[in-house]
């Protein structure tokens, strides 16, 4: 008897139950989500190196450069990579608990995406704040221009020493980064509190916060990033130029002037010997230019940049290439062979994925052709395809 009455007194209450049991799920889910876009300490980022292991570590900015109000410049995310941003400058933000108005304009892009110094800059500081997560404060070598780059995911695989989870910040440092370089790759690290710990993750979308200063006043830097992305857009439309297998045969470049070039304008390893003469060597057994080898480890690794600690390494296999039958996707870290082996690893691929190229198609577009290619990267072949021709018009051949 009893039972019937509360199935009764359920049945009836139902039409109002429905509503407030509604009501209830939307309040919770209107609560939860600042939460859950801002949400605090608990989503830790993830500190795994090899973040900056793919090819996008090695991006070559140097074709990118543009002459802005005569300072050399660049937007700071590559070309050919999908981004959003709007003039969010001076928006509402909330930061510990008091509203605040947003102080620069929010980038955002594929976690990972490279960030790039918009100009020759000098390290003002680098390091964990509670807000910016991992940030760069810099500013330009004329002392005119201050940018803040927040929320990085890593720095670069050079400036990687200053994510010190103790929250250890480098102060003035002398660190010059040039326009165009990987200063680091974008993420979601930092919090609303200015007071997180190390390694907080704000928990929105990965973006990353540009802010400027000119003469030391805070500016609204969307127009400055607007003309940068309008010189870029009309500067990458010129293409890329197309290559058949022909032009990747051997020829005889000028060895000694690109030995010079990589000393003195990479800073790199590869310039020392055995690497240098190890690769001219490999390229002219396996009748392949010798400035598509050098592309590829621009494209994979910088060209090896002296100022990476474990250049050393990186060196005995600069071209990222697997070890035979293991079927580990290829990198310095879990193959190091030396750099002998490394190239004619290189090559041998190369030849093999080149060798039936239609006559119609782009031969380093080819060789990274899905599924079957030399790096998974589908724009691997863009980096490469720049660095050879820059290293074409820099260095030049001698038949
Ligand atoms: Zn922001």
């Amino acid at each position: 008897m009893k039972n019937i009455i509360k199935k009764k007194i359920l049945i009836y209450s139902l039409p109002f139950l429905i509503p407030l049991i509604l009501l209830f799920f939307v309040l919770l889910i209107a609560c939860m989500l600042p939460m859950i876009m801002f949400a605090g300490q608990e989503c830790l980022t993830n500190t795994n190196d090899t973040y900056y292991a793919g090819s996008w570590s090695s991006y070559d900015g140097e074709n990118d450069l543009y002459t802005y109000n005569g300072n050399t410049v660049t937007f700071p995310i590559p070309p050919g990579v999908k981004y959003s941003y709007t003039n969010s400058f001076g928006a509402d933000r909330t930061h510990n608990n008091k509203s605040e108005s947003h102080e620069g304009i929010d980038i955002f892009a594929d976690r990972n995406t490279p960030a790039l110094a918009v100009e020759d800059c000098k390290i003002d500081k680098i390091g964990w704040n509670g807000l910016g997560g991992w940030r760069i404060l810099m500013t330009s070598l004329d002392n005119k221009r201050t940018y803040y780059y927040a929320h990085f995911e890593n720095y670069s695989p050079s400036l990687q020493i200053y994510k010190d989870y103790n929250g250890a910040v480098a102060n003035n440092t002398n660190i010059v980064v040039k326009a165009g370089e990987v200063i680091g790759y974008i993420g979601s690290s930092g919090s609303t509190s200015s007071f997180s710990k190390p390694g907080a993750d704000t928990g929105t979308s990965p973006h990353i916060h540009f802010q400027m200063y000119i003469d030391g006043n805070l500016v609204n830097p969307y127009d400055f990033l607007k003309e940068l992305e309008s010189i870029q857009k009309s500067a990458s439309s010129s293409g890329l130029k197309i290559r058949t297998y022909a032009d990747i045969r051997y020829r005889n470049i000028n060895t000694q002037k690109l030995q010079e070039w990589l000393d003195k304008k990479r800073n790199s390893k590869l310039s020392e010997e055995p690497y240098f003469s190890t690769i001219i060597g490999v390229a002219k057994d396996s009748d392949l230019n010798p400035f598509l080898m050098f592309a590829v480890v621009g494209q994979e690794q910088s060209y090896v940049p002296r100022t990476n600690p474990r250049a050393q390494k990186i060196a005995n296999n600069p071209f990222n290439v697997t070890k035979p039958g293991s079927g580990i996707p290829g990198s310095w870290q879990t193959y190091n062979p030396g750099i002998e082996t490394s190239a004619k690893g290189a090559a041998k691929t190369i030849l093999r994925l080149s060798k039936n190229c239609p006559a119609t198609e782009d031969v380093i577009k080819w060789i990274n052709r899905d599924g079957h290619g030399y790096a998974e990267d589908k724009n691997w072949w863009k980096g490469v395809s720049k660095n050879f021709s820059n290293l074409e018009k820099n260095i030049g051949y001698f038949d």
